[in-house]
C-alpha cells in the first residue's frame, strides 16, 4: 500500500527520498511524488503517476537540491491515480506540502466548510482537504505549523500518517500519525522518517515509533520533540534499535510476498470494514448500495459473475444473499456468462466480482450485463483499475495491494465484503431487523481479533505440511456455506504447489470421488459447529472407513471429530455465515506450507498471472 519518507539533515534529500521510495515499491502503489526545500526556503513537487523511475525521469534535469524533503508513494482511496492527485498534496499558493497514507472519513464536510471560506480543489483527495485545512487554521490563527497541524487533526475522523513541510521554514518537518504506522530514524545530525523502517534501514539502527494520536517536531540541530495530540510532551523517547537487515527488507521481514498477506488479513479486514458498521452494530452502511437502492429493491435476480477465487467468493455472496435478502442469486463464471446467451433484463443488478478490476472475461460480462440493461455493481480491491470505472457503483475491499499471485487478503476482503452488501440489502429489503443485523456486525467487527487467534495456528499447520508434502492428490470437503471454503482451499494448493487437488461438497463425495480414496489421498473437510454439522460428520466417517486420512478444521472442543480425524485444525466459533473467512485461513497456511516444503516459487507460480488480462 502506501508509503512515506522523510529526511531532514545535512545530505541531499532528494537522493535518499529516491532510494527511500524505491525500497517503499514492494508495497504497491500507483503514483509517486516528492516535495524538496531548498535551503531558501523554497520548495518544489514533482509527482507523477507510475512509478518510482516514472518520477525520476520527470525530475531530470530539474533543481532537485535540498536537504529537506518528504516523498510518498500513493495507493488512491479517494480519485483516481493520476498526476494531480499523486502526494505531495499542497495548499493554497503552494506553501505547505503534505504527504499521507490512510483515509480522512470526515473529508466532504470538511471540504465543503472550506470551500464555503474560498478554498477551491485541484484534486479528487481526501488529503487536500487536510493540508487545506492546516493552511487554513494557521493563516487564521497566525500560529506555527505544529499548532495549526494540531488543531486540524482534531477537526479529521479517519486514518492517517502524516508529514507535512512549509515554505521559508527549511528546517522543519511536521509529522503525525494515527491508526497508520510512522517510524523517526534518528542519525548523526540527520533525521529519517518513514511509513515502516524499510527505508531507513542502512542510515540508522536507531528508531523511535510514533504512537496513535501522536505527532514530532523535527527541527535541523534541536532535540525531537514527541508529544500528544493533546500537547502533551511524551515523558521518555523510547530509542529503540532495528533488527532489520538490507536483505529482509522487500517484504517486511517475511520470506514471501503471500506470507506476508496471509498475515496482514487482521490489519486487511480492519481496513476493508472501517466505517462500514454503526457504532451499535446494528447497521451496516455501503453507500454503493444506499444510493443506488431503488436499483437493489427492484432487482428480481442478482446474477454474481467471476473468476477463480472471486467466484468462490461469489458462490458464498450466493447464500448470504439468499438467506438474508431471499432474493434469487445465480454464479457464473465470467468466461462462460459471455457466451451461453445470458437472458438478462433491467430487473437484475449483476455483480462483478475481481481483485485487479482488470479481468479480461469479468469486464467482458460487465459490457454484455450494461448492454442488456442490468444494473452492474463491482466490487475490486484496486482503486481506479478497468471494473469500478466501467460498473454503475460498487464497493473497494480496500485490502492493499495483493503481490503473491495466490489470492489469499483479497478473498477474505471479497467475502467480508459480500456479508456486508447481504446485510446492508437486507437493512433496505427489511429482512433483517437491527437486532438480526447485530451479532453479525458484532463478530465481524470482532474479526480481525479473530483472525489473529487462528494465525497463531500457523506452527502447528507447518508441522502438519510436512507429513502431506509428498501426497500427489487432495480432497477438499466442505458443504452449505463451506463448499466453497473447500473449492478455495482446493485452489490454493494447486496454484503455488502443483498437487492435484479436489474440492467437492462434502455429500456429493459418495457420487464419485469416494473411489479415490485410500490412505494416500488425504482429505481436508471443513466441518465448523454450524447447522450441518452432524451431516459433514458422517462425510468424515464415510472417509476413515475407507482407510483415508482426515484433517479436519473444526471448532475448539468439537470431540465428536477429534476423535474420528487424523489431525485437527482448531479456529474459533463464529456465526455461520462468516465461518469462511476464518476456515480459510488454516487453508491458506496449509497450502502455502506444502509449497515451501517442495521448494516452489509461492509468489510467482508457472504459468500464472496476478491479472488475467486476457481471455
Ligand atoms: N486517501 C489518500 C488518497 O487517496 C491517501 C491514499 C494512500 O494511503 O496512499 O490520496
Amino acid at each position: 500500500m502506501c508509503g512515506i519518507v522523510g529526511y531532514i539533515g545535512s545530505g541531499r534529500a532528494y537522493g535518499i527520498l529516491m532510494d527511500g521510495l524505491r525500497r517503499l515499491e514492494y508495497r504497491g502503489y500507483d503514483s509517486a511524488g516528492v516535495a524538496l526545500e531548498r535551503d531558501d526556503g523554497t520548495l518544489s513537487v514533482y509527482k507523477s503517476s507510475g512509478k518510482v523511475a516514472d518520477l525520476e525521469h520527470l525530475a531530470e534535469g530539474k533543481d532537485t537540491t535540498g536537504s529537506l524533503g518528504i516523498g510518498h508513494t500513493r495507493w488512491a482511496t479517494h480519485g483516481q491515480p493520476n498526476d494531480v492527485n499523486a502526494h505531495p498534496q499542497v495548499s493554497r499558493g503552494g506553501r505547505l506540502a503534505l504527504v499521507h497514507n490512510g483515509t480522512i472519513e470526515n473529508y466532504r464536510v470538511l471540504k465543503e466548510t472550506l470551500s464555503q471560506c474560498g478554498y477551491s480543489f485541484a484534486s479528487e483527495t481526501d488529503t487536500e482537504v487536510l493540508v487545506q485545512l492546516i493552511d487554513y487554521i494557521q493563516e487564521t490563527n497566525h500560529c506555527p505549523l505544529p499548532e495549526a497541524v494540531r488543531e486540524a487533526l482534531r477537526e479529521v475522523d479517519g486514518a492517517y500518517a502524516i508529514a507535512v513541510v512549509e515554505r521559508d521554514q527549511p528546517d522543519q518537518m511536521v509529522v503525525a500519525r494515527k491508526s497508520s504506522p510512522l517510524v523517526i530514524g534518528v542519525g548523526e545530525g540527520e533525521t529519517f522518517v518513514a511509513s515502516d523502517a524499510t527505508p531507513i534501514v542502512g542510515h540508522t539502527d536507531q528508531v523511535i515509533y510514533l504512537h496513535d494520536n501522536e505527532m514530532a517536531v523535527i527541527r535541523r540541530g534541536k532535540p525531537l520533540e514527541v508529544q500528544s495530540l493533546a500537547g502533551e510532551a511524551r515523558p521518555s523517547l523510547d530509542v529503540q534499535t532495528l533488527r532489520l537487515s538490507v536483505a529482509q527488507l522487500e517484504k517486511g521481514g517475511y520470506p514471501t510476498f503471500m506470507l506476508k498477506e496471509i498475515f496482514e488479513q487482521p490489519s486487511t479486514l480492519t481496513d476493508c470494514l472501517r466505517g462500514r458498521i454503526t457504532a451499535d452494530c446494528r447497521r451496516v452502511v455501503l453507500s454503493g448500495v444506499v444510493e443506488n437502492r431503488e436499483k437493489f429493491l427492484r432487482a428480481h435476480r442478482i446474477v454474481i459473475v467471476a473468476c477463480g477465487t472471486s467466484w468462490h467468493a461469489g458462490l458464498i455472496g450466493k447464500r448470504l444473499i439468499q438467506e438474508m435478502c431471499g432474493i434469487p442469486v445465480e454464479v457464473e463464471y465470467a468466461s462462460e456468462f459471455r457466451y451461453g446467451c445470458p437472458r438478462i433484463s433491467e430487473d437484475d443488478v449483476v455483480v462483478a466480482i475481481s481483485q485487479s478490476g482488470e479481468t479480461a472475461d469479468t469486464l467482458a460480462a460487465i459490457q454484455l450485463a450494461r448492454e442488456m440493461g442490468a444494473f452492474v455493481y463491482g466490487i475490486c480491491n484496486v482503486v481506479g483499475s478497468s471494473i469500478p470505472r466501467n460498473t454503475h457503483s460498487g464497493t473497494y475491499i480496500h485490502v492493499g495491494p495483493e503481490i503473491g499471485v495466490a489470492s489469499t487478503k483479497a478473498f477474505t476482503g471479497q467475502v467480508t465484503v459480500l456479508v456486508l452488501l447481504a446485510l446492508c440489502l437486507a437493512q433496505i429489503k427489511g429482512t433483517l431487523r437491527p437486532y438480526e443485523v447485530e451479532p453479525v456486525a458484532k463478530a465481524l467487527q470482532r474479526m480481525p481479533a479473530t483472525i489473529k487467534e487462528v494465525l497463531r495456528l500457523a506452527p502447528a499447520v507447518e508441522q502438519l505440511s510436512r507429513t502431506f508434502t509428498y501426497a500427489h492428490n487432495f480432497l477438499y470437503l466442505g458443504r452449505g456455506y463451506n463448499y466453497p471454503t473447500a473449492l478455495e482451499g482446493a485452489l490454493k494448493l494447486k496454484e503455488i504447489s502443483y498437487i492435484h487437488a479436489e474440492g467437492y461438497p462434502a455429500a456429493e463425495m459418495k457420487h464419485g470421488p469416494i473411489a479415490l480414496i485410500d490412505d494416500e489421498m488425504p482429505s481436508v473437510i471443513i466441518a465448523p459447529n454450524d447447522s450441518l454439522h452432524d451431516k459433514v460428520l458422517s462425510n468424515v466417517q464415510q472417509v476413515k472407513a475407507r482407510g483415508g486420512r482426515v484433517v479436519a478444521v473444526i471448532n475448539s472442543g468439537d470431540e465428536a471429530i477429534k476423535s474420528l480425524a487424523d489431525y485437527c485444525l482448531e479456529i474459533p466459533e463464529v456465526p455461520e455465515c462468516l465461518t469462511p473467512i476464518v476456515a480459510s485461513v488454516p487453508l491458506q497456511l496449509l497450502a502455502y506450507y506444502i509449497a515451501v516444503n517442495k521448494g516452489r516459487n509461492v509468489d510467482k507460480p508457472r504459468n500464472l498471472a496476478k491479472s488475467v488480462t486476457v481471455e
